[in-house]
């Protein structure tokens, strides 16, 4: 075989053979936790599934190949994936993080490891002075999310990783948004790539899980150990639904932001449509990052209403028919949210409206469906 895949062929290939005891050409679901050992020592490579899975083995193998990685890891949800990376940490290490992140991203680092000693703080990363001011001998880590939830921020991955370097700290990369479709963060100068895998790269709504890349090999070792020590694994079956997912990921991310740039346009140009955040639009602060970063801008669309009122936002949110109202993203069915009362809840109203989460902001989460049906139902739901 070639020595270097295109995308949609390693999404396809990388990392699978045809099962060696019967040619099925799709992984099997090895649906087992223990592998029976010639003699004491002598086996297949698998002594028990939560250290290693066949099925698991082929997804990781596949899932770094498509992140221009050397080394995969699946964990039984996103946050799982997140638990390992700090676990490589130790009481008296700080960590700096993107100030506008996922809610449960911040909800574990701050209520279960700082109890653990590890100290957090939450920075501005557009700005990288920001970043530098709070480095100091203790810093360890650099947690990056872009683009960020709800608000579409784009964070520059090759200017954060430079200072990474710098200062000899390890930077990790939430590329759950982008995808490694159209962002690979291990080629931006990143050391660890982290996914929820329940979002586009498995597609299709119907698993929880979470993944690590990376290329170091001494990091990849850490990454198993904690893998196996603490043990928060997907199992085969997840695995292979993950597997057929990510064969047609290209195929639904170009959709995916095709129909995002539509929709975004149209947002843009609506008389009640007050702000529409998307990277891909020039007006984005941040459109010319997303274009040297990324290979599209993909289907997170979120956008405020004239006059910013909650029981407007509240009335499109209800009124849409197609976009099915939900937390979650990146399956092939378009959802919708709003934040301030849903995914955002939880935080103060001051505080959440400092970074933009305001009553009447919507966030979309842009399907493959056919996009003149998804624009007349957005229309029909906004007049
Ligand atoms: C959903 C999500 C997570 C958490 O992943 P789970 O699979 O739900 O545990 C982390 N980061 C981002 C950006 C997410 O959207």
């Amino acid at each position: 075989m070639q020595k270097e895949m295109k995308f949609g062929t390693k999404a396809i290939h990388a990392g699978l053979e045809p099962d060696p005891a019967t040619g099925a050409i799709m992984t099997p679901i090895y649906q087992t936790s223990t592998y029976v050992q010639d003699g004491v020592g002598n086996h297949k490579g698998y002594e028990y599934s939560r250290t290693l899975n066949p099925t698991r083995h082929a997804l990781e193998k596949n899932l770094a190949a498509i992140e221009n990685g050397k080394f995969g890891a699946c964990f039984g949800s996103g946050l799982a994936a997140m638990d390992c990376v700090i676990k490589m940490l130790n009481p008296g290490d700080e960590v700096i993080s993107t100030n506008d992140l996922y809610g449960g991203s911040y909800r574990i680092f701050t209520t279960i490891f700082e109890k653990y000693g590890i100290k957090f703080h939450f920075v501005p990363m557009h700005n990288t002075k920001a970043i530098e001011e709070k480095i100091n001998a203790n810093t360890k880590l650099i947690w990056v999310e872009t683009p960020t939830n709800p608000m579409m921020n784009i964070i520059d991955i090759k200017a954060v990783a430079v200072i990474a370097k710098k200062n000899n700290i390890l930077l990790a990369v939430d590329n759950t948004f982008a995808t490694p479709y159209l962002q690979n963060p291990l080629d931006l100068g990143a050391d660890i790539v982290m996914h929820s895998v329940t979002k586009y790269l498995g597609g299709h709504s119907d698993v929880v899980m979470g993944a690590l890349v990376v290329n170091d090999e001494k990091l990849a070792k850490e990454i198993y150990r904690i893998q196996n020590s603490s043990g928060a694994v997907c199992g085969p079956q997840d695995a292979f639904l993950v597997l057929r997912g990510i064969k047609t990921l290209h195929l639904r991310v170009q959709r995916h932001c095709e129909n995002g740039k539509k929709i975004a346009e149209f947002l843009n140009t609506h008389p009640k449509v007050d702000k529409v955040y998307w990277p891909g639009l020039p007006t984005h602060p941040n459109h010319a990052i997303a274009k040297a970063q990324m290979r599209g801008f993909g289907g997170m669309v979120s956008f405020t209403l004239k006059g910013n009122k909650l029981e407007d936002a509240l009335n499109v949110v209800k009124k849409v028919e197609i976009f099915a109202l939900a937390e979650s993203l990146g399956g092939v069915e378009s959802l919708i949210g709003h934040p301030a009362t849903m995914t955002h809840a939880a935080i103060p109203k001051a505080e959440r409206e400092k970074t933009g989460v305001v009553d009447s902001l919507i966030r979309l989460s842009v399907g493959v469906e056919d996009v003149d049906d998804l624009l007349a139902d957005l229309a029909n739901a906004l007049n």
